[in-house]
């Protein structure tokens, strides 16, 4: 699956194609390569800002005609390299085909948890530059490192039904926290609250004037805002925040397209209330990880994390899979299954 062309306005489902193309399934002779199966792919918000011909230093655009990149679990089918054997599952980047060539195979990590759950829950990016494939350490680093959240305190998340939102929430609860959630459906509101456990939740869309709908949940005002969106929302908190609290600024998604206008235009209020606001990258906290699954872990065998995929079943869906990540149509971890092996 590939992109037609560079994409400077709002993305759609055409954007992408979808082609046929006979491949070898064995690595050159002499190579370290390795030729994997693709199980599973990822579907990242930042994979939208890939399709702009100038994306930001860190992340190197897409080239239209080849296959899109991100985060994928395979199976080994050939292997030059001795750090895997022919049927071996690693996890890494991978492209969006049904078989791929990986010609540096150090950016492979062997993996033996429940097969989609390297995207998610488990995935540790070690190896590999880009880590935004791994939302519940982001869930964990800005909620715990970033925020430093305490037993009793506010929290209000934005994007709240997303990967990394569902464990803010689960996180907030744990600690012992009140916790709000807010996504754009009935569907996803409902989620929060039964099945997430976040305390109360709203459908932002529903909401004509979002300062009110803020004072509603939030009489005493919010401790932690744990911001995915930006725009209108950031505003309307920084309306709401407590005097010398904290904002974990996790991402942006309203933002991520060129053709974007939203701007947050009362900042004023950050310095009336001292707020602290901080911005992160997962990819800074590689040392946590280790922490973060002697943490995680006993809670998943526990019953008290509970992870919520999307779905989409082959490749052909990718596109749509994508657009719906953007969208708003997913309900967490959007992922493609390419093979059920
Ligand atoms: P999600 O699975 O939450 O998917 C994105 C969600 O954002 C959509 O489902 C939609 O939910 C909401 N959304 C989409 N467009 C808009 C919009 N214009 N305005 C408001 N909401 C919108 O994504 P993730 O949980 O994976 O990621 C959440 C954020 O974290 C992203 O911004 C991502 O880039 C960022 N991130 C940051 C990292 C870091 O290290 N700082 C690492 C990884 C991700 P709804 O229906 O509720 O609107």
């Amino acid at each position: 699956m590939s992109l037609r062309d560079y994409v400077s306005c709002y993305p759609t489902v055409d954007d992408m194609e979808v082609r046929r193309e006979e491949m070898k399934l064995e690595v050159p002779r002499g190579s370290k390569a390795v030729v994997v199966k693709n199980l599973y792919l990822s579907c990242d918000t930042y994979m939208r800002l890939l399709r702009n011909r100038t994306a930001d230093e860190l992340l190197k655009p897409y080239t239209p005609g080849s296959p899109i990149t991100g985060f994928g679990v395979s199976r080994s089918v050939d292997s030059g390299s001795p750090n895997f054997r022919v049927g071996d599952l690693v996890w890494g980047t991978t492209g969006w085909e049904e078989f791929s060539l990986i010609t540096n195979p150090e950016g492979l990590e062997h993996t033996d948890v429940p097969l989609s759950y390297s995207l998610g829950i488990l995935a540790d990016n070690c190896c590999s530059v880009f880590l935004f494939g791994m939302p519940v350490m982001t869930s964990y680093v800005g909620f715990y490192k970033v925020c430093s959240a305490k037993k009793g305190e506010i929290v209000f998340v934005s994007a709240a039904a997303g990967a990394i939102g569902q464990n803010v929430g689960r996180f907030a609860k744990l600690t012992g926290c009140y916790v709000v959630g807010c996504a754009g459906s009935k569907e996803k509101v409902d989620l929060l609250k039964n099945t997430f456990g976040f305390d109360d939740a709203f459908n932002y869309k529903e909401e004509r004037d979002l300062d009110a709908a803020l004072k509603r949940c939030f009489p005493e005002g919010i401790d932690i805002y744990f911001n995915n969106v930006e725009g209108k929302m950031l505003e309307a908190v920084l309306l709401n925040m407590k005097v010398r609290h904290r904002i974990a600024l996790c991402g942006m998604v309203s933002l991520y397209s060129s053709d974007s206008h939203e701007r947050v235009i009362n900042l004023m209020h950050a310095i009336c209330k001292r707020v602290r606001i901080e911005g992160f990258a997962v990819y800074d906290h590689f040392a946590a990880y280790p922490k973060f699954l002697e943490f995680l872990l006993p809670h998943i065998r526990e019953g008290k994390i509970v992870y919520i995929e999307d779905t989409a079943e082959g490749l052909d869906d990718g596109p749509s899979a994508l657009f719906r990540l953007l969208n708003g149509g997913n309900v967490g971890k959007q992922l493609v299954v390419v093979a059920r092996e």
